[in-house]
């Protein structure tokens, strides 16, 4: 690592087990010590200091952040204060380091973050970071001097000061993002995990990226509507990146945003098993889920299955761009089953757009069914597993189809909806649910979709009681027509 130049404290505002799961946090960092910045690991949770050195954040020349949730805006604001910067970017003076944030949040909707942050940065991390070190590395090591060169770069924008007052009810009009900046060919960027913790959320696994964007179009996603154009890893990429991960563990994760659209697929699988190694998918789209990766996971021995049907009908998973029916989800239950796979995870979503009550009532039907053909497997076999049931609110995003619909029901009346759909799975035997807490998915949907008058709303949530549920009760008691 570089000694001179500025430091970098490249922060998760999450807790480290989330931030070391997560390859665009790992891949960021790689490439930013690639392009001769000393940047170090710091997470939320935790005291304020380097996972790499222990030094103070408020040491550094440069705070970024990574935000992939907008939950995690907050974190970003709690990791100042406990940093003792301040929280304005207009009350920040010489001696505090410039804070910046890029990722995925970024480009959906940075609004609520505008006050808080010098700098937003636009664009995938190995298009950024030899440019950002370049500006930073250029001349003077004033926070003012840096901020002035990273000004004058296409993809990065300065906040200039922005207003913030904490009782006005205004919004301001921020100006036009810049434009995203991405790779256009994935040969030279390997993008790997370069630490396999077992205190990640995925254990040791190493983790491989398959792709970038996604050719699918869901019409709920941000990502299918949003992003730049899917590009596959070949399959050269992925034999390097293998041999990269292997010797950090041979659990492998194939991480992309659908696993199963890689033209290859198959091919990856088949050769990465003959490397010895074991493999998982980051997300399994039904339809895409080939007989191949199935039995590539089995021999892996995975004995659960993650699987997301999304709504109970199919003419609402239609309605999603997911077009399949209930047998399809059955006959994957059946084929992993036969496999040897005996537990299932469950991903569903209520409160959608144009969904009827019996629609939704369906979920717990459907897990119904996948529960009678695990005990009918377990017969057999003398192995009978558990299924998991994720059971999520709708929180709509920014530039995609789907919130463009009329949703007849109010967000309270949606949060009645996902409780009954609760108590209907909590019937199920052997069934485990983990649902969405309404406040929390309320104010995910206020931070996607509100303008800058939500960096209240953050700030509210910061300090007013109640954390988040407090501020989501006051914001929609003041503002009755928020959208949600
Ligand atoms: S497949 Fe996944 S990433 Fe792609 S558009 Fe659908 S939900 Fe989004």
């Amino acid at each position: 690592m570089p000694a001179a130049g500025p430091r970098v404290a490249f922060v998760y505002p999450n807790a480290y087990s989330v931030g070391m799961a997560s390859l665009g946090y790992q891949a960021a960092l790689q490439c930013m010590r690639r392009a001769g910045l000393a940047a170090e690991r710091f997470f939320s949770y935790s005291a304020p200091v380097s996972w790499d050195s222990l030094a103070p954040a408020g040491r550094f020349d440069v705070l970024a952040f990574s935000i992939a949730f907008e939950l995690d805006w907050l974190n970003i604001l709690r990791f100042l204060r406990d940093a003792g910067i301040p929280l304005l970017a207009r009350e920040r003076g010489e001696r505090d380091p410039i804070v910046l944030a890029g990722g995925v949040c970024v480009a959906m909707n940075r609004a609520p973050a505008w006050p808080f942050l010098d700098a937003f940065v636009h664009g995938e991390a190995e298009a950024l970071a030899p440019a950002l070190a370049r500006a930073l590395r250029a001349g003077e090591r004033r926070r003012g001097a840096m901020l002035e060169r990273l000004a004058g770069l296409a993809h990065v924008e300065t906040t200039a000061h922005a207003a913030f007052d904490a009782e006005s009810t205004e919004s301001a009009a921020l100006p036009d993002p810049p434009p995203w900046a991405w790779i256009e060919s994935l040969d030279d960027a390997p993008c790997v995990s370069s630490v396999a913790t077992p205190e990640s959320e995925f254990g040791d696994m190493a983790l491989l990226d398959l792709g970038r964007g996604c050719p699918n179009h869901c019409t709920f996603c941000w990502i299918g509507h949003n992003a730049p154009p899917y590009r596959p890893s070949s399959l050269e990429r992925i034999e390097r990146m293998a041999d990269l991960a292997l010797p950090l563990s041979d659990r492998l994760g194939l991480v992309s945003s659908a696993v199963g659209a890689h033209p290859e697929i198959d091919e990856i699988c088949r050769r990465l098993l003959k490397r010895g190694a074991r493999l998982s998918y980051s997300s399994l789209r039904i339809e895409e889920t080939t007989a191949t990766m199935l039995e590539a996971l089995a021999q892996s021995g995975q004995k659960s299955l993650t699987i997301a049907p999304e709504a109970g009908s199919a003419r609402l998973r239609r309605l999603l761009g997911k077009p399949f029916g209930d047998d399809a989800v059955l006959d994957i239950v059946d084929r992993a089953l036969s496999l040897g796979m005996a537990s299932f995870k469950l991903y569903f979503m209520t409160g959608l757009p144009t969904e009827t009550e019996d629609e939704s009532d369906e979920i717990a039907r459907l897990v119904e069914k996948v529960r009678l053909r695990m005990v009918s497997a377990g017969k057999k076999s003398g192995a009978m597993g558990s299924i998991s049931v994720n059971l999520g609110l709708f929180t709509p995003k920014p530039g995609t189809p789907l919130p463009r619909l009329a949703n007849a029901l109010d967000f309270a009346a949606r949060a009645r909806r996902l409780k009954r759909i609760e108590r209907l799975l909590r019937r199920i035997p052997n069934t485990r649910i983990a649902a969405s807490s309404p406040p929390l998915s309320g104010a995910q949907s206020i931070l996607s979709l509100g303008g800058s008058e939500t960096s209240r709303f953050l700030f509210d949530a910061l300090d007013g009681s109640g954390g988040w549920r407090g501020a989501f009760q006051r914001w929609i008691r003041t503002r009755p027509d928020t959208r949600l």
